[in-house]
């Protein structure tokens, strides 16, 4: 298989808690590699342009209200098929409906304020990662 790139946040839920050590060491531990890191408190246009996907959703503002409401860490993960693996361990978006041992059922606190954001597609994670990082910024 592939050693290929994904995006990840680790979301205001998580620095408030101070838990985004444990985020990542599940991620490392998931075989993945951070090979950019930073942390950021994200602009109102900052989120609603990363999320321009959802904006006729019903949870649009409130996500984007809760994306800004704190620092967040934006990550470049990778691994071999890093975009499926990151999501099968961050788990489902509502927490009550994630499996054991995913970082959303051990960490997450609800179906909006959890914990992470994984790009759900290759050619989103491209896009994604260009959002956030220069080239220069990702050290493999
Ligand atoms: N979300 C929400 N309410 C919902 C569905 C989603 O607040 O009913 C938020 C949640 O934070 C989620 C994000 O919107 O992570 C993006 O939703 P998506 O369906 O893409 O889920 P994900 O890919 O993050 O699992």
């Amino acid at each position: 298989m592939a050693v290929t790139r994904t995006f990840s946040i680790i979301k205001p839920d998580a620095t408030r808690r101070n838990i985004t050590g444990a985020v990542t060491k599940m991620l490392e531990d998931a075989g993945l590699r951070v090979v950019a890191s930073k942390r950021i408190h994200m602009s109102r246009e900052q989120a609603e342009g990363f999320y321009a996907v959802h904006k006729e959703r019903p949870f649009f503002g409130e996500l984007v209200d809760f994306m800004i409401s704190g620092p967040v860490v934006v990550q470049v993960l990778e691994g071999e098929d890093a975009m499926q693996r990151n999501r099968d361990i961050m788990g489902a978006t509502n927490p009550k409906d994630a499996a054991p041992g995913t970082i959303r059922k051990e960490l997450a606190e609800s179906i909006e304020a959890n914990t992470v954001h994984g790009s759900d597609s290759d050619e989103n994670a491209a896009i994604e990662i260009a959002y956030f990082f220069k080239p220069e910024e990702i050290v493999g």
